[in-house]
């Protein structure tokens, strides 16, 4: 078997030895123990973690988690709909790339990675386009870390009588949020990101009253968001097709303890605290974060690669994993970067050994 190391990517992620354990039984997809007792379960523990308030219901949807945001793009906005998308990285790009390949009308506001999207800009372009009828940002861009003005662009959606799409995926159970009072429209995320469970799903968190008019409006048969709503609220959890049922079974196990640590607030400060441990060793061993610390999230932090000549990232990643630890390379396209990912099942500690082995690292380079 080959050496156990920490993964320390945005997901998949480094779960628990519990949550694996939850994947030793086979499971019937039509059977009650099933559906009543574990996806039922499921779909309103994450209503209740994503709102306080009434009106929102959830659909668990297969494959990773683009195939989530591809259904709700897919299904929601229809034919004379325009949508608007914020886009400051590769994850951004991805929903322009789906709009296109989907043939959704949109337009794109376009930011460069390391810097905040321009809401003025955006403000300017509600008024002078009536046309919009959905915006889209992702939340927590993972190609830099950067977190998004969540609260800025959701008043600006309100405001326009907008509805809002949030790819949720990489921070949704790691930073605190309430989508009811934000005025989220659908909100995306996966299974393999900070509520810690293994990938082979994704979930949507919608206001129950405009998934009910999406009806046969989807562009796709099996990322039908509607249908598989339906299905699932007619047969009390019942997915249209085989559902990866081990995966769900983890995840509900991964949610238990998510709620076993104290929810998502405390979950969210021991990622605050790994990251920044992460980047005060990290910038005393002589790397630099490449966006400003106000830019940050808790999730993910970019790097510059050193700047020797004779640097290469493959050796750098090798030297790590040697002991023990699997780290990310870079995605941003101006600057020459790694990234170190906080979430998972990694705690201070784990952080401190990871900064003795880049010291290491740096010195063997
Ligand atoms: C992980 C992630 C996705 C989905 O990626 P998959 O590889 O399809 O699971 C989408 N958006 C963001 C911001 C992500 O971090």
């Amino acid at each position: 078997m080959p050496q156990q190391y920490l993964l320390l990517t945005p997901g998949p992620l480094t779960t628990s030895e519990s949550v694996k354990q939850a994947m030793l039984k086979d499971w019937c997809t039509w059977d009650q123990d099933y559906n009543l007792r574990v996806v039922e379960d499921i779909r309103s523990r994450l209503v209740a973690m994503a709102t306080t308030m009434p009106g929102y219901t959830s659909v668990l949807m297969q494959g990773s988690g683009t195939a989530s945001v591809e259904s709700v793009l897919g299904t929601v906005v229809n034919k004379n709909d325009k949508l608007l998308i914020i886009n400051n990285g590769a994850y951004g790009a991805r929903i322009k790339q789906i709009a296109e390949v989907l043939g959704i009308a949109y337009t794109a506001l376009d930011f460069i990675e390391t810097q905040l999207p321009d809401l003025n800009l955006l403000e300017k372009t509600l008024q002078q386009d009536r046309s919009i009828s959905h915006i889209a940002m992702v939340h927590c861009e993972t190609t830099t870390g950067m977190l998004n003005p969540l609260e800025a662009v959701s008043r600006l959606a309100q405001q326009y009588g907008k509805t809002f799409i949030l790819d949720a995926m990489s921070s949704f159970g790691g930073i605190p949020m309430d989508i009811g009072e934000l005025n989220i429209g659908y909100l995306v995320s996966s299974a393999n990101k900070c509520i810690q469970g293994v990938p082979g799903f994704g979930f949507v968190i919608a206001k129950q009253e405009l998934l009910e008019r999406t009806k046969g409006q989807a562009r796709s048969l099996s990322l039908d968001l509607y249908d598989q709503w339906q299905c699932m609220q007619v047969n009390q959890g019942k997915w249209r097709f085989t559902s990866p049922t081990h995966v769900v079974r983890a995840f509900a196990q991964a949610l238990n303890e998510l709620e076993a640590e104290g929810g998502v607030s405390a979950r969210s400060k021991r990622y605050q605290e790994n990251q920044s441990l992460l980047v005060q060793g990290m910038q005393e061993l002589g790397f630099e974060p490449l966006l400003d610390v106000s830019l940050h999230s808790p999730i993910i932090t970019s790097f510059y690669s050193p700047s020797q000549p004779d640097y290469k990232f493959e050796r750098f990643y090798q030297l790590l994993k040697q002991q023990g630890f699997v780290i990310y390379p870079g995605k941003v396209s101006e600057a020459d970067c790694f990234r170190i990912g906080n979430i998972g099942e990694v705690y201070p500690a784990d952080i401190a050994a990871l900064l003795r082995a880049v010291a290491k690292a740096r010195y063997w380079i």
